[in-house]
C-alpha cells in the first residue's frame, strides 16, 4: 500500500514517515479506513520523491530493452502496459529481420527502433507534464480545443505514424517551453536519452541530478 502526494504536502505536515503514513491511511478516504480497521506495518515506511527513469542506449547488438526495462514515467494515465505491449509488437519483426541478417554491420542494429520508442514516450511525458503543470489549459484542450487529438493520445496513438506530433502536442510543448530553444532534440543519442529523475525540474528529484551531492532520498527529505 502506498500514498502518492506532492512532496510539499508531506514536508508541510512535519511528521515522521510512519506517522504521516498511518494518519493518511486513516484520513484519506472513509472506505479505506473501513477496509483497514487495524494497520499493521510489516516493515519501515519508505519514501521516494520520483521514481521515473530513462536508460541511455537501451538497444544494441543482440539486445533490445522493452517497457520498464528502459523507461518509466508517471503512471497516472495508465500508459505503462500499452507502451510495453506495443514496444514488444514493434520489436518482434525487427528481431526477426536481424536474425535473418538485416543491419548486422551497423553499430546499433536497432537504432531506428530506439529513437522511434523514445519519441513515442516523449509524447506521453509532455502530455503528463502539461497535466500537472497547467491543469486548466490541459482540461481546456481535452474538453474543447483538441478533443480528437487528445482522444487519440489517451488511446495510445503516440507514435510517429499515428499523427504525432499533433497540434495538441505542439501546444503543450509551447506551454511547457519545450519548443524553440529548449525543443527536444534527437540529433545525438546522448541528447535524447539522458538518465533522468525529472529532466526539466531536477530540484524536484535532487537525488537523480547528475553529480548530485544528495546521497539518499531520506537525506534529501531532511531530518524527521
Ligand atoms: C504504482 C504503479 C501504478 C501503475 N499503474 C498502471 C496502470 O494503471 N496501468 C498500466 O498500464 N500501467 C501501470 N503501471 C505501469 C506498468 O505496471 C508497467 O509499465 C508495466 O508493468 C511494465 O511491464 P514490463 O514487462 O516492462 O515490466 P514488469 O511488469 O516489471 O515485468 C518485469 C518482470 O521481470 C521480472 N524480473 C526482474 N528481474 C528479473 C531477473 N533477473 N530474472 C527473471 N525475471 C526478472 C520481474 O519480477 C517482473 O515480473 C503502473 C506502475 C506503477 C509502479
Amino acid at each position: 500500500m502506498g500514498i502518492v502526494c506532492p512532496s510539499a504536502y508531506f514536508l508541510d505536515k512535519k511528521e515522521s514517515k510512519r506517522d504521516f503514513y498511518i494518519r493518511e491511511l486513516r484520513e484519506l478516504h472513509p472506505e479505506l479506513s473501513r477496509r483497514i480497521p487495524e494497520i499493521k506495518l510489516v516493515e519501515d515506511v519508505h519514501v521516494i520523491p520520483n521514481y521515473s527513469y530513462q536508460v541511455n542506449g537501451f538497444c544494441g547488438k543482440g539486445f533490445i530493452c522493452i517497457g520498464d526495462a528502459h523507461r518509466f514515467i508517471d503512471p497516472i494515465f495508465s500508459f505503462g502496459l500499452t507502451v510495453t505491449m506495443r514496444e514488444g509488437q514493434f520489436a518482434a519483426p525487427i528481431i526477426r529481420g536481424y536474425l535473418e541478417g538485416a543491419n548486422r554491420d551497423k553499430p546499433n542494429p536497432f537504432a531506428d527502433h530506439q529513437l522511434f520508442c523514445e519519441m513515442g514516450i516523449d509524447v506521453l511525458e509532455d502530455v503528463l507534464d502539461s497535466f500537472w503543470e497547467h491543469p486548466l489549459s490541459f482540461a481546456h484542450c481535452v474538453y474543447s480545443r483538441y478533443t480528437e487529438y487528445m482522444t487519440d493520445m489517451f488511446a495510445g496513438r503516440i507514435y510517429g505514424h499515428e499523427r504525432q506530433p499533433t497540434p495538441a502536442l505542439h501546444s503543450f510543448r509551447k506551454l511547457l517551453k519545450r519548443e524553440g530553444e529548449r525543443e527536444r532534440s534527437y540529433e545525438t543519442s546522448d541528447l535524447y536519452s539522458i538518465p533522468i529523475g525529472s529532466r526539466y525540474h531536477p530540484e524536484r528529484a535532487a537525488i537523480w541530478e547528475v553529480n548530485s551531492p544528495v546521497e539518499t532520498t531520506e537525506k534529501w527529505l531532511g531530518p524527521r
